[in-house]
């Protein structure tokens, strides 16, 4: 097992969440510890975790449905913690791509060895994967972008972009809910010595919106009229 594994304890029951958190970090684990469905996907994808313990019932988005998404964009070790007796949770986890089940109350020990199979059947896999990669990513919504590959998907599915296109996708995205200027667009995707036309944003906007809310008939880029764009959540 590696020494540096980090497992990601996604639980809304503090009480639970922190018995984990004391039992893994005492067998050498670092951990982490999330109570919001919406928000632990998003740490899933955006941090650098081994693995996951992810409960069922959760605020905001539940455990089957943060499963089902992680699944699109990464194969990392999911054990899914369910209610007692709930088979319709244990077959829906297992479904969507989960590695693993627990029951709660379950014994630690037998958590901890299912911990270490799946650690190590992820790790056989080959360390290419991309959960491995200490790669950063950006979301809002359903898009996903890899800054390393300069790369977008939309629930999984890869838009076929520009440099210059993901270049201004990555600089919206980076400052979602903030509205950037046309200047300031241009300055940070073009350079400063563009002597273009400021046309070139609207145009280059006009480019992602048929690539992306048109294709996927979700808004994600706003214009807000007089003085530029802004991508919101
Ligand atoms: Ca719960």
């Amino acid at each position: 097992m590696p020494s540096n594994s980090r497992i990601f304890i996604v639980e809304d029951e503090r009480r639970i969440a922190r018995f984990l958190q004391i039992e893994l970090e005492h067998e050498g684990f670092e951990t982490a510890t999330e109570s919001n469905g919406k928000r632990a996907f998003e740490r899933i994808i955006q941090e650098n975790y081994s693995l996951v313990l992810l409960d069922v019932m959760l605020p905001e988005m539940d455990g089957i449905t943060i499963c089902r998404k992680v699944r699109e964009l990464s194969d990392i070790p999911i054990i899914m913690l369910t209610a007692k007796d709930d088979i319709d949770d244990k077959v829906q986890g297992l479904d969507v791509g989960a590695d693993d089940y627990m029951t709660k109350p379950f014994a630690v020990p037998e958590l901890l060895a299912r911990i270490r199979v799946a650690l190590r059947k992820h790790s056989e896999h080959g360390d290419n994967n991309e959960s491995n990669e200490n790669n950063l990513r950006y979301i809002v919504k359903d898009l996903v972008l890899f800054p390393e590959r300069f790369e977008a998907q939309v629930k999984g599915k890869p838009i076929e972009l520009t440099k210059k296109e993901y270049s201004l996708l990555e600089y919206l995205v980076k400052n979602k809910r903030n509205v950037l200027t046309r200047d300031q667009i241009l300055q940070t995707v073009w350079g400063y010595d563009y002597l273009g036309d400021t046309n070139v944003v609207d145009v280059y906007i006009r480019y992602l919106r048929t690539k992306i809310d048109d294709r996927f008939g979700e808004k994600y880029i706003h214009t807000v009229r007089g003085v530029g764009y802004v991508i919101k959540e």
